[in-house]
């Protein structure tokens, strides 16, 4: 028996017939019927061009309906589907194609001549276009090819994408993803977050990580349910979709900037029914600050390139902000000692670790890394610091590489920030770690001011000490107007330990 994922999409395609699968608001779109025809187009393209089963198509383009699809054709002919970050310079691409092999590579129609020479001098085969507007050599060699009607068969364990790592803590590593992974988590959220045949997903994320690609448009395909996609996101064009719209994931930046605009209201979002958030953590004051604008508890939940999603907010029953909720089904966690692996007692912190069956197989090409972070008995190392409540419910703390050791003491930065944060004429805060001469790390604080607050370094310091223990106290604080992050809205701590790096010494 084939588990080629994309058999589990085409019958729900065959049954979908004329509704849409996909939407822009341009008026462009594909019901499932012509998105499955489109699948076999592409597939014959993609033979033609001489992919194989278990050969990488890498993939750097704008978001367009059409990159859905090609990730459709390259999952039914047994390709390895290989998105890449649309923000990559060729540089980077250059490292991308060394590394993963591609049989071919799709670039943006703007890129082709630069895309040609790294391609070529990376022994990559084939290079082919695909624009926004159903455009690119791609697609006209799609037109030409005998489409492949066939579903390639593929085992359970065969590759279905390999998707990077979103390089938050250092180089993007690529997870190995089968079909087995990212069929049974869309199957499990599906579920889990009660999508329809009738619900209508408004997607303003990026089709190049796991957020957008996999959690939204799998569960989609899953169900049958359609998907509008957004080229990016903006509040006046969300604003004017969640009356049409019954589902929106999204990264907490989203959130905090809806919460800002005066337009958010239960009326605008009344028929809307999930609001999902992730990728980083929500704060609870933009979880409350929705809730009372709409009605709606956001939805949290936790997961990462290597295994989909983990833990899940429950759909039913109270969603606390703050916390991530509880294992998906079939997702097992245990919370272990970040050096013996060993469980440490119910409440405390520790490294937080997952096994089930949507834990990815290993990392491209990087066998150490892989017997580091995957234990023998399929326990995942996820790098993340959790606890358990009392109530069974999974509080990340924070990224073990974020922990600051500060006389030998550990320093959570997200214990200190939420502190810090409730301060009058604060914004927002990153706390890190800095080398300093006699405490190892020194507790410091990055911190954004509201707008004519007029803090300073000793009026913060002050307000602290009361409220920390002297060893979580920051030593310095450092004012900003905004804290560095990448396109899913992730604080990147490592570029503040840098340019702070010399403070202490
Ligand atoms: P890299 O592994 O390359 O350093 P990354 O870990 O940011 O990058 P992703 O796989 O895209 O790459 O992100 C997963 C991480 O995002 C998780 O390990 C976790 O730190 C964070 N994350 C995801 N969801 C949440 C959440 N709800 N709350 C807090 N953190 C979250
Ligand atoms: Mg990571």
């Amino acid at each position: 028996m084939s588990h080629n994922l994309f058999s589990t999409f085409a019958e729900r395609m065959q049954a979908r017939g004329d509704a849409d699968f996909i939407t822009t608001r341009e008026g462009r779109g594909y019901t499932y019927a012509e998105a499955l025809a489109a699948s076999a187009r592409l597939g014959g393209a993609l033979v033609a061009l001489g992919v194989k089963p278990g050969d990488r198509v890498a993939v750097q383009v704008d978001k367009s309906p059409e990159a859905i699809l090609l990730y459709l054709a390259c999952l039914r002919v047994g390709g390895v589907y290989l998105p890449l970050n649309t923000g990559y310079t060729g540089e980077e691409i250059r490292y991308f194609l060394g590394d993963a092999e591609p049989a071919l590579f799709v670039c943006r129609p703007t890129n082709i001549e630069g895309a040609r020479s790294i391609a070529a001098e990376s022994g990559c085969p084939a290079v082919e276009t695909l624009g926004t507007a159903g455009d690119g050599s791609l697609m006209e060699a799609a037109e030409r090819a005998t489409p492949y009607d066939d579903i390639e068969p593929r085992d359970a364990n065969d590759l279905a994408a390999i998707l990077y790592t979103s390089g938050t803590t250092g180089r993007s590593k690529g997870a190995m993803l089968t079909h087995r992974n990212l069929g049974s988590n869309a199957a499990t959220l599906a579920e889990a977050w009660h999508f329809t045949e009738s619900d209508r997903l408004i997607h303003a994320l990026p089709i190049f990580h796991t957020h957008g690609l996999f959690v939204a448009c799998n569960v989609t395909l899953t169900v049958g349910s359609s998907l509008l996609f957004l080229p990016k996101f903006d509040v006046d064009v969300i604003l004017e979709e969640l009356p049409r719209g019954t589902v929106m994931m999204g990264v907490p930046t989203f959130y905090t900037r809806l919460v800002q605009d005066a337009r958010l209201t239960a009326e605008v979002t009344a028929n809307m029914r999930l609001f999902v958030s992730g990728s980083a953590p929500l704060t609870a004051e933009t979880h409350q600050a929705f809730e009372q604008r709409t009605g709606h508890a956001i939805l949290e939940r936790y997961g990462m390139t290597e295994t989909n999603m983990n833990i899940s907010n429950p759909y039913d029953g109270q969603r606390i902000a703050g916390t991530v909720g509880k294992p998906l089904p079939g997702v097992e966690i245990r919370i272990t000692d970040r050096e013996t692996h060993t469980p440490v007692p119910n409440g405390e912190i520790g490294m937080l670790e997952i096994r089930g069956p949507n834990v990815f197989i290993g990392y491209w090409r990087m066998p150490e890394k892989t017997r580091e972070e995957l234990l023998e008995d399929g326990f995942f190392v996820t790098g993340d610091l959790g606890m358990v409540d009392e109530r069974g419910y999974v509080h990340i703390v924070g990224r073990d590489k974020d922990l600051v050791i500060s006389g030998g003491y550990n320093v959570y930065p997200k214990e200190v920030e939420q502190v810090i944060d409730e301060l009058d004429g604060v914004m927002e805060s990153a706390v890190i770690g800095l080398p300093h001469p006699d405490f190892g790390e020194g507790v410091t604080a990055v911190v954004v001011p509201r707008a004519q607050s007029r803090l300073d370094e000793s009026t913060v310091l002050a307000s602290l000490s009361g409220r920390l223990a002297k060893y979580k106290q920051p030593k310095r604080v450092f004012f900003v107007d905004q804290l560095p992050r990448n396109t899913m809205g992730k604080v990147q701590k490592n570029q503040l330990r840098q340019q702070y790096q010399d403070t202490y010494r």
